[in-house]
């Protein structure tokens, strides 16, 4: 999801990205884009779940959003800012959470802890997909 998220483009991003929907529309087909299976009990047939884009499952009715178990899981913020936040950490990973937060005029322990997944995120596609014996430790 990081990855594809990296590869955005500011203007693309801007048209991409307008409504909350676009957001969690993006979110899903990226979380699901090997197929859905249920966390709970590994069926893979859904339906549409309580929220928009979120999908149930059809044998034990577990119901996952579009955000669960990503980066945005447990994210207070609007999903648009929420989404905004992580493009920008990627796409600038100088970027600092103080910047972030006069940007986006939040708290900036919250821009801080939202990076700093993204940035977790980003190591692991990186270290997974260029070389998985060179594991970089950071905190
Ligand atoms: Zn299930």
């Amino acid at each position: 999801m990081i990855e594809s998220l990296k590869n955005i483009s500011p203007s693309d991003f801007d048209k991409l990205f307008i409504t909350e929907e676009a957001c969690l529309e993006f979110l899903a087909a990226e979380k699901w884009k090997e197929g859905y299976v249920c966390r709970k009990c590994g069926h893979t047939n859904y339906c549409e779940g309580s929220t928009p884009y979120s999908r149930r499952c059809t044998r034990c009715k577990h119901n996952e959003s579009a955000t669960a178990h990503t980066v945005f899981h447990k994210c207070h913020l609007p999903i648009k800012e929420a989404i905004r936040l992580a493009w920008l950490v990627c796409s600038q990973p100088g970027i600092s959470s103080y910047e972030l937060s006069r940007q986006f005029n939040i708290r900036q322990m919250t821009c801080w802890r939202l990076k700093r997944k993204v940035e977790e995120c980003m190591h692991t596609v990186g270290s997974a997909t260029l070389n998985p014996r060179v594991r970089e430790k950071k905190d």
